[in-house]
């Protein structure tokens, strides 16, 4: 490594902050070293964001820094984890101070929000691309995941459905007003990490949306081996979606935009009062119920059934 480079991590990457789990060696040597507490488990992902695939380029590099983290976060929102540590594989076609300082004041703003140490990565030069793995805790023998929905449970979602879709659609355009409620969706998603901890306790399945709404059910569908009905008129969508969709004559657009980062899960009826309250306070609705018929069927106002299982697929042709 030149010393350039070091420079540039020195002085950009090396955050330290008391809150959350300090690793016992961070940045700076070969390896970052950390300890998992007895009572807990870790739960990894990664993920990467690559220009002109995930995002536009020459995107303002300040919301960049928040939505990378964001993806990851909203990762370990669908598993029930509390963040702990983070590290950042970044490539950059040059090294532009003026970026990296808005970049990074993106990133660490959303990792202090979440207690989340940067714990070390890796800097290079080419295409701009940029690698999270995060790393969270659960509890010893609890975590959420796609394959525990049971027949007669109900199927409910966070937030609103497609919004991001349409943000997507304005950023398209150059709209660049983050104010607009559609934009900031896209743009600056909000990780559903406290609703996923909530969940760990009741829910009996969980994903977060990132490919659409039908391809990420029917992803607990089939790893939970039965299928599912939503009716269509109980989805939270905008009044902006809505629009858009009539413009569009597509009802079922919603069901297949990606990028909301929120969280579909399922849940028996028999929930506590006290524990549908506290979710309600998060926004959620219920738009649906499991069903022993493998598939998901989206019921229509009229009564109509129709079959969604496609949402985007980055090997489609
Ligand atoms: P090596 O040559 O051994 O791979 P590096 O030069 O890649 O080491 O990195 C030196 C230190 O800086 C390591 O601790 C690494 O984890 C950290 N690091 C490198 N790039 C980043 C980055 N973008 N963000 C955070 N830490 C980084
Ligand atoms: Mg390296």
């Amino acid at each position: 490594m030149s010393s350039s480079e070091f420079s540039i991590i020195e002085e950009f990457f090396t955050f330290r902050s008391d809150k959350g789990y300090c690793p016992i060696l961070g940045i700076g040597d070969d390896c970052a070293v950390l300890d998992v507490p007895s009572d807990k488990q870790l739960a990894v992902s990664t993920d990467t964001l690559v220009e002109n695939v995930h995002f536009l380029p020459g995107s303002d590099p300040e919301l960049l820094g928040h939505k990378v983290l964001a993806v990851n976060l909203s990762d370990l929102a669908a598993m029930g984890a509390t963040p702990a540590w983070a590290s950042l594989a970044i490539t950059l076609p040059a090294i532009d101070k003026a970026w990296l300082s808005s970049f990074t004041k993106g990133f660490f703003a959303l990792a202090k929000e979440h207690s989340l140490q940067l714990i070390g990565g890796d800097t290079t030069r080419g295409p701009l691309s940029i690698t999270i793995t995060i790393m969270g805790l659960l509890p010893k023998q609890q975590r959420l995941t796609r394959s525990g929905a049971k027949l007669g449970d109900s199927v409910y979602v966070s937030g609103s459905i497609g919004r991001a879709g349409l943000g997507l659609k304005k950023a398209q355009l150059d709209i660049s007003d983050i104010a607009d409620k559609d934009l900031s969706a896209y743009l600056k998603p909000c990780p559903q990490v406290a609703l996923g901890k909530e969940l760990l306790s009741v829910a009996t399945s969980c994903i977060d949306i990132s490919d659409g709404l039908s391809a990420d059910l029917s992803h607990i569908l089939k790893a939970s081996g039965v299928g599912a009905r939503v009716w269509d008129e109980q989805l939270p969508v905008a009044a902006s979606v809505r629009r858009y969709m009539e413009e569009l004559g597509d009802n079922l657009w919603p069901y297949s935009s990606g990028d909301d980062y929120e969280l579909c899960f399922t849940m028996p009826e028999q929930v506590s009062a006290h524990s549908q309250d506290k979710l309600l306070a998060y926004g959620v609705t219920k738009i649906g119920v499991i069903e022993e018929e493998k598939g998901l069927k989206i019921e229509t106002k009229s009564g109509e059934l129709l079959t969604l299982d496609k949402g985007y697929d980055h090997f489609d042709a």
